[in-house]
């Protein structure tokens, strides 16, 4: 045992600034009186009308697999807190930690305390501490070992005896792909995959979902021999986060924009997501994955898939997959891949102020390696809506700054009553959602520049989300872990959109293995020449970030 201080009884005093009365319980939540709701309620800019209750899950366990891991600690037990914290898990609701360590329930403990110290967005309240560290179990083991399995299978039964979570159980596989397989096998050979009557089982898979269709559609057979398919929850975390449900809202909650939003006036669409870091200690996982399926496949795609949707007839997880079922299938490559899409690999350069090495140099990675850290590529869809309109995406570690956001861009006004001169400096008409950071929408239009010739220029019209909503936003796995265990799939995507989005990537991927080493760019820039060249010969540019 370690000397560490027992997190049940943390020494330091509850956060500055917590309401007088604390008691924020897990159990006040299931009545819908938790603080954090009541200081939603308070909030200036909500709407009174508004009096529906939150939605809260019922009784059960989160077991979480590869609780040391990186995801764990800084994205999952920070999100089962601020669940807490917002009372929104139900009372009993317990946490089963599962890695190799030999660790008792005090260490798990210990960790999950830290984790949420350092990265729970909502403030640390020791009540809700208190309630869910009573729920904090660790079941020490191998994935390969099956007494390890046996182990849990009772550890989860004394759980539902002594917190009454009824055998429903939610298994969250925040492990390295390799071992999905080997996890799912054991809970299948346990009997932990089969829900007893009245109760429910439910898995949790973490992208990447395969590394190619083949391999999806194998990964799909193994998880499919053991639960459902309605308890099979694939997380990609975009679809949690609000800017992106906010794609919908801004789409078919109104009447501004559906109109506009077809071939007759969007000129071409820019997904991007870029990253400002490189690599990281996670070399084992990126190299030979590279970004176009570490995040074109997943991320980008189901972005394209919300953007040219047609509307849903329901929210209901049916239609809305439907719709990104249809359009992802009329998805089309380009006839000439080399021209149409980039790919590159970071070099030495300059990041925030600091000497960065390039992917070659970086711990872990093969000084030949020919991952690419950079790709874009330029899809079309063959539909009513969009024929002749191209959608470029692009990601990218190591480039000038973190920023995800999908831009369309409307074609020019047919004519323009102003003399060149005024109009020289007009851009394009563009909506521009940001998924991240800054949350919100950009409008940019012309207008008229203050004085006495008609000179037009272009200017913005925000929306910011914090300005707007007067609060942050639940994080993406807040969002996704409750609708885990309140059983609501909308917002993972089926296995139909998994192998559809791999048969988009995989003849790019199969062009690129013969094309040898990607092309260099410095790291902090704006990625390879080539992905510029390739926008340049259709007359565009990216968008400078
Ligand atoms: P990680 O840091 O490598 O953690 C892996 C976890 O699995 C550790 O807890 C490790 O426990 C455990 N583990 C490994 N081999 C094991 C074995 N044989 N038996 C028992 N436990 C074992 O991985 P991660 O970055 O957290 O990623 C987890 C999953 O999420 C991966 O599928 C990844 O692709 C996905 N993902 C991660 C991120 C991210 O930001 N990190 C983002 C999106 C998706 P030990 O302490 O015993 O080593």
């Amino acid at each position: 045992m370690t000397d560490r201080a027992d997190p049940a009884a943390p020494e330091e005093p509850a956060a500055p600034g917590a309401p007088a009365e604390e008691a924020l319980t897990v159990a006040s939540a299931v009545a819908g009186t938790s603080t954090t709701e009541a200081v939603a309620a308070a909030n200036p800019l909500r709407d009174p009308r508004d009096k529906r209750l939150p939605r809260v899950a019922g009784p059960c366990v989160m077991v979480l697999f590869g609780v040391t891991g990186d995801l764990a600690k800084r994205k999952l037990l920070p999100a089962i807190y601020d669940l807490g914290n917002r009372g929104l898990l139900p009372p009993g609701f317990s946490l089963v930690g599962f890695a190799r360590r030999d660790w008792k329930d005090q260490d798990f403990a210990q960790l999950t305390y830290e984790a949420v110290k350092a990265h729970a967005r909502t403030p640390f309240r020791e009540e809700v501490w208190k309630q869910l560290r009573e729920g904090i179990h660790f079941v020490p083991g191998e994935f390969s070992d099956d007494g390890a399995f046996d182990a849990l299978a009772m550890a989860l039964a004394e759980i539902d005896e002594t917190r009454g979570t009824g055998g429903n159980y939610a298994f969250y596989l925040s492990v390295p792909p390799k071992f999905f397989p080997v996890v799912v096998e054991q809970l299948k050979r346990t009997g932990l995959s089969d829900a007893p009557e009245g109760s429910w089982r439910r898995v949790v898979i973490e992208k990447p979902f395969g590394h190619d269709l083949k391999s999806a559609h194998e990964l799909n057979e193994i998880t499919t021999s053991a639960f459902p398919e309605s308890s099979i929850f694939r997380i990609d975390h975009y679809l949690g986060k609000e800017t992106v449900q906010n794609i919908m809202a801004l789409r078919f909650a109104n009447n501004l924009y559906e109109p506009i939003w077809n071939r007759s006036f969007v000129d071409h669409v820019q997904i991007t997501m870029a990253e400002d870091i490189g690599i990281g200690g996670r070399a084992g996982y990126y190299d030979g994955i590279g970004a176009a399926r570490d995040v074109i496949q997943n991320h980008l795609l189901q972005l394209l898939a919300l953007v040219a949707m047609e509307d849903p007839t329901s929210f209901e997880a049916a239609s809305l997959r439907r719709e990104k079922e249809k359009v992802l299938k009329a998805v089309r490559l380009p006839a000439n891949l080399a021209l149409n899409t980039a790919r590159g690999q970071y070099a030495a350069g300059w990041q925030g102020g600091e000497k960065v090495v390039g992917y070659l140099q970086e711990e872990g990675i093969s000084p030949d390696s020919t991952t690419e850290t950079y790709a874009a590529i330029k899809l079309e869809i063959a539909n009513r809506r969009w024929a002749g309109v191209p959608f470029y995406l692009r990601t990218g570690k190591r480039l000038g700054r973190r920023v995800t956001e999908v831009a369309v861009v409307f074609q020019r006004a047919p004519h323009l009553p102003f003399s060149a001169d005024d109009t020289e400096i007009l851009g394009q008409n563009a909506l521009v959602i940001r998924v991240q950071p800054d949350e919100g929408i950009t409008v940019r239009f012309g207008s008229k520049v203050p004085g006495t010739a008609m000179e037009v220029r272009d200017v913005s019209m925000d929306f910011a989300y914090g300005e707007s909503f007067l609060e942050s936003s639940p994080e993406a796995y807040e969002r996704l872990l409750l609708d885990v265990m309140i059983g609501d799939p909308p917002l993972f995507p089926h296995q139909r959109e998994v192998e559809l989005s791999w048969k988009i990537l995989d003849p790019i991927e199969e062009f690129w293995a013969t094309q040898g080493q990607p092309e260099p760019y410095e790291s902090g820039s704006w990625g390879p020449t080539s992905a510029d060249a390739m926008m340049a010969r259709d007359g565009r540019v990216w968008r400078r970030l």
